[in-house]
């Protein structure tokens, strides 16, 4: 690894944070500024720091309200990522008080967490890391910690031959040994008797190597700090890397595969149904991971616990292995999952059940499903409530399995006992980090919606959006959904699609797959309206109709049926029909027949859909200003009836016009609601002739 650092950046951070005096200067200064710059240097690195990980600080000065000059620790705040860190990422601490309390015996976490909070200098400061202590106590002006992948693969050894490698890679470094223990208060004042040890002993000391769990390095300037950490890290990539050459290993590509290649995830819906909540599936399938999930050694190497116990709030104590045969029926792939999946859970329920009783204390289990899946043949997928906390799951493990490699290649990789993860993953500050609110109605659902270009195709998306649905868009236009995606927010994939072809449609409901691991409802909302006179209509008016307004829709309900049998857990289809179906109006034949048979089509798939809690409505909107008709079409009819075209967009019982968020509200409201289906909802302000019946 080298040193990313840069005088000029460094003096640009400077310039951005204190002389634009972006923050108020009694909240930074220089000593920040720099703080800043190396933390994202440090957070931008992979194999440094993932997803919120490690934490940095500085000691300094800054004037509290009273205007009188205070030493503060300023350390990273919780809810903060090391690589986009701004200045109130560092909460200030008063120093000298967070001094005092080393003379404490013990201090439990609650009362850590209100040491810090009530000696901020800002009350409305996030809270500060859960190893603000470690950092206080460490006499040092910039203190950097990471859980880089190098140092996890020497320190995840037995405890003997961890410490040799240490002495042996780090000693020259003046980097003191410190055995695991939890974060927290009894870890602070360790890690500084440590520090103070190796210090007398040297007369220096930069840094500390903690088995099982990472780094620390400090210096007087944040290049000093930053650069031991690097010069740290090299010296146990080197290590690493003459090991692997010492083993002649192969590179993972040229090793003989246990199992073909499998491209289709046909699994994914299989394994999402069965997991307990709305779950999101990322799937991977890099080199180094076929690799690995192919190796005959996978069960063994693979269960033997996290590589750091920062991680298993996020990917559970260990990951779950599914063979599925190759080639099996949907029936032996439920088999296979619901077969790995029994025995996961009931071996996560006896580890609580141990753990509970060993320690004697009450916590309330969570759930038992895994966060990580390896799948022999295919690769890894992470599983989170959302797609983030999904790519998170599978983010941690693909380090995980580098770190695991290199354990492998410089001895044994060891994991902590499950005593000491299960302390990590029920402790109440770890638990704090993911933050669970009352999750949205639609979080983790993932949602296919054709014609999402459109005007209601859009508000339908951005409906379905602010609910925390994952979104799958299509259109034939891919300018225009490019630019309409770009308006939705939230976890969004978007694709070209002539859904006229079935081939296309059925490809496109597997890339959603692919996306997200299954598939949880469908807005069939694409459309045209051509128009002319039934009686001499042109064959290819009406044959064109029909192929969008009635044959994309089944095309697309039916491979999203599909999907949905295979995940067993329901869904719902729901079309944009039209009170033509209902009430056609002269000169709209080849639309209203196309969307009356439309409507059918959703009955049938009501009807048939029933038994596997498939739900099948549709919307019948009406008068909605969107470029589906051609411009001068609304002043036509409107001057027909004798009206302005404003006039003509609110003639209806409720005189008032109707807009595309009404349509999507009530594609929402239809995917909420859990005992209808084979039902018509009018969105047209009323229009007795169109009223279904
Ligand atoms: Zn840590």
């Amino acid at each position: 690894m080298r040193s990313a650092w840069s005088d000029e950046d460094a003096r640009a951070a400077i310039a951005q944070h204190v002389e634009r005096n972006d923050v108020s200067a009694s909240r930074c200064n220089e000593d920040i500024a720099l703080r800043v710059y190396s933390s994202r240097l440090i957070g931008r690195e992979p194999g440094l720091v993932l997803h919120g990980g490690g934490n940095t600080s500085v000691k300094t000065t800054l004037r509290d309200d009273l205007g009188d000059a205070v030493e503060v620790l300023c350390v990273k705040g919780s809810g903060w990522d090391l690589a986009s860190i701004e200045p109130p990422g560092f909460p200030a601490i008063r120093l000298r008080e967070l001094l005092r309390l080393r003379e404490l015996d013990a201090l439990s976490d609650e009362d850590m967490v209100n040491a810090a909070r009530t000696r901020l200098l800002d009350a409305s400061s996030p809270n500060p890391s859960v190893e603000t202590l470690l950092h206080a106590f460490l006499p040092h002006k910039y203190v950097d910690h990471s859980h880089a992948d190098a140092i996890l693969a020497i320190v995840d050894q037995e405890r003997e031959h961890a410490e040799a490698l240490c002495r042996a890679l780090f000693g020259e470094l003046e980097l003191a040994i410190v055995p695991y223990i939890m974060p927290g208060f009894a870890l602070a004042k360790l890690a500084a008797e440590r520090h103070d040890e190796h210090a007398k002993r040297r007369g220096r000391c930069h840094g500390l190597v903690l088995l099982q769990h990472g780094l620390f390095t400090f210096g007087a300037t944040a290049r000093e700090a930053y650069e031991r950490h690097v010069a740290a890290v090299t010296r146990a990539e080197q290590h690493i890397a003459t090991r692997h050459a010492a083993a002649l290993r192969a590179p993972p590509s040229a090793r003989p595969r246990t199992t073909g290649s499998r491209a289709t995830p046909s699994f994914a819906p299989v394994v999402r149904g069965r997991l307990g909540g709305d779950f999101v599936l990322h799937l991977r399938r890099s080199p180094a991971i076929r690799d690995f999930v192919d190796d005959p050694a996978l069960a063994q190497l693979s269960q033997r616990g996290p590589v750091t116990p920062d991680h298993v709030i996020r990917t559970k104590q260990r990951p779950m292995i599914l063979d599925v045969p190759e080639g099996a029926t949907l029936e032996a792939r439920a088999r296979a999952v619901d077969g790995a999946l029994a025995s996961y859970r009931a071996a996560y329920r006896s580890y609580f059940k141990d753990q509970v009783a060993a320690k004697g204390v009450t916590r309330r289990e969570l759930d038992p499903d895994p966060r990580v899946l390896l799948i022999p043949g295919v690769g890894l997928a992470g599983v989170g409530a959302n797609e983030q906390a999904a790519r998170v799951a599978a983010d941690l493990y693909e380090h995980t399995i580098t770190v695991i490699r290199d354990a492998e290649a410089v001895g044994r990789y060891r994991a902590l006992p499950d005593g000491d993860i299960f302390d990590m993953e029920y402790w109440s500050l770890e638990q704090a980090k993911l933050g669970r609110g009352s999750p949205r109605a639609l979080e983790g659902r993932v949602v296919y919606i054709s014609g999402a270009a459109g005007g209601i195709g859009l508000a339908t998306a951005r409906a379905f959006a602010a609910r925390g649905a994952h979104l799958y868009l299509v259109d034939r236009d891919g300018e225009r959904l490019a630019e309409a995606a770009a308006r939705v927010g939230g976890p969004c994939e978007w694709a070209a699609v002539d859904l006229r072809d079935r081939a296309a449609v059925a490809d496109s409901v597997e890339a959603a797959v692919r996306r997200f691991g299954g598939l949880d409802g469908l807005v069939s909302n694409a459309g045209t309206a051509p128009q002319g006179m039934i009686a001499d209509c042109p064959p290819q008016v009406l044959e064109d109709s029909l192929a969008i307004n009635l044959l994309a829709h089944q095309w697309l309900a039916q491979a999203a049926t599909r999907v949905l049998a295979a995940q067993g857990r329901g869904g719902f289809l729901l079309f944009n029909a039209s009170k033509a179906a209902f009430n056609p109006g002269a000169g709209f034949g080849p639309y209203a027949v196309a969307k009356a048979a439309l409507v059918a089509l959703m009955k049938q798939y009501a009807l048939e859909g029933g038994a596997l809690k498939i739900r099948s409505n549709a919307v019948n909107a009406d008068r909605v200003r969107t470029n589906l008709l051609p411009p001068d079409f609304v002043a036509q009819r409107a001057r027909a009836r004798g009206l302005s075209p404003e006039a003509y967009f609110r003639s209806n019982l409720l005189a008032q016009e109707v807009t595309a968020e009404h349509v999507a509200e009530a594609f929402v409201h239809l995917a909420l609601a859990p005992s209808t289906t084979g039902a018509v909802l009018t969105v047209d302000g009323g229009n007795i002739a169109a009223a279904p019946r």
